[in-house]
């Protein structure tokens, strides 16, 4: 026996029909005798209308009111589920935020969970063998006890601090994708399903706008060392054995992974824009006065380089932002000339970012030299670069991004056999 958390996101409760299959995916792990605890997000568009309508109703609303309208969505399908297993003759009890509860900060629309009750949903498994359909992306505040969400995407973040909080072996992600690759399928078809990934590189897949989950569901999932399975629930739930391995990718510690690749996975973004200041001078300050007015204006400034000044007086510094901020970023920093003093702006938004990504990366050199070579041989020219401890980016022409990814896919063994 074992204690599970099953998520079920938007595409898997966006109607009727698909809950009574998501109720047959419980029903499964139920019958195999586990203690489970469902959370489920609202069906899909569900939260884009409720969201749509705060807006209409107040442009400028109140954080509170509109927690108190989009939290909704979800009230609506663990309302639902219960009702469907409880037709099927499995207890089932619906849990909001608020009941349980789980306490997050006060910070409306982006709230941080503190403390889930998770002796409750226990003491129900063990006296009277019930399923817990938990409403994901949802909590209330501590000391208010007003209706909190957690931001979009937020009910991964709710089901990985539910397993935490009741000690699960797994939580179970169900979503439209049976896992995690190692870069978009629908760029390289040889692209392959992982079957386990560091939590690290997980992250920066996350990060980079690889869509499976939250990027802090993640997060959470390595302070807590919570082992996360993605898997797809469009699988046929009678079709599945619940003791053996079901196919999916499982998120976990480094020290589960025995068989580590240098390179995991390649992530690649085309909405990403270059800037570059000519001339600007090479003293102290010049960074905050450029950085300082973009990060006002609330633009995420992503890679950075700057040069040594040869001269000792200026330098040249690029950095990219995201390409829908490139003209707000370009017009925050034309105002600001007279404070930077620079001589030239230029910009380019035909550009893309091409990450490589491995926890291998820290006990192997010359990874990254690897790929300069590969995409040279390819006459891809690269513009600018940036390093960590477990990746590097490229940033190159956006026309050559599926040449590249393609390139560096098979370059580093990726490639499906
Ligand atoms: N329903 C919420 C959203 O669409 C939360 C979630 O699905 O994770 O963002
Ligand atoms: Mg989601």
């Amino acid at each position: 026996m074992a204690r599970l958390v099953m998520k079920f996101g938007g595409t898997s409760v966006a109607d009727l029909d698909r809950i009574r299959n998501v109720a047959r995916h419980v029903k499964r792990e139920v019958n195999a005798g586990h203690q489970v605890a469902v959370v489920v997000s609202a069906m899909a568009g569900a939260t884009n209308q409720l969201v749509a309508w705060c807006r209409e109703a107040a442009p400028l609303h109140d954080a509170r009111e509109y927690d108190a309208v989009v939290a909704s969505g979800e009230q609506v399908t663990s309302g639902l589920l219960a009702l469907v297993l409880e037709g099927m003759g499995i207890n089932a009890r619906s849990w909001q935020g608020w009941q349980l509860p789980i306490l997050t900060s006060d910070a409306h629309g982006a709230a941080r969970i503190l403390d889930v009750n998770g002796a409750e949903l226990v003491k129900r498994f063990k006296e009277r063998g019930q399923v817990a359909v938990i409403s994901g992306f949802q909590g209330m505040h501590k000391e208010t006890g007003r209706i909190t969400t957690l931001g979009r995407g937020g009910s991964d973040t709710s089901a990985v601090a539910i397993a935490a909080a009741i000690g699960a072996e797994r939580c179970d992600i169900y979503t439209d994708v049976d896992g995690v690759y190692t870069t978009d399928p629908r760029v390289v078809p040889r692209a392959r399903r992982l079957d386990k990934i560091a939590y690290e590189e997980m992250l920066e897949l996350a990060s980079l706008g690889a869509k499976v989950m939250q990027v802090r569901s993640v997060e959470l999932g390595m302070v807590q060392s919570v082992r996360i399975f993605v898997r797809s629930s469009f699988d046929d739930p009678e079709g599945i054995d619940p003791r053996a391995e079901p196919p999916g990718t499982l998120i976990c510690g480094e020290e589960e992974i025995v068989e580590q690749q240098v390179v995991t996975g390649i992530a690649f973004s085309k909405d990403e824009a270059q800037i570059s200041i000519r001339r600007v001078a090479d003293k102290p300050g010049v960074a905050a006065a450029i950085f300082g007015p973009l990060a006002e204006a609330n633009i995420n400034v992503d890679m950075i380089v700057q040069n040594v000044s040869s001269d000792g007086a200026t330098t040249d510094l690029t950095f990219t932002v995201p390409a829908a901020d490139y003209q707000r970023a370009t017009d925050v920093l034309t105002r600001a000339k007279g404070q930077i003093g620079y001589d030239r702006l230029d910009g380019a938004t035909d550009v893309a970012k091409v990450s490589v990504i491995g926890v291998g990366m820290r006990s192997h050199a010359g990874v990254a030299a690897r790929a300069f070579k590969a995409l040279a041989q390819r006459n891809i020219n690269i513009r600018a670069i940036t390093t960590s401890e477990i990746k590097f980016s490229l940033l190159i022409d956006a026309n050559y991004t599926e040449l590249a990814v393609r390139t560096l896919h098979s370059l580093y063994d990726l490639d499906k056999t």
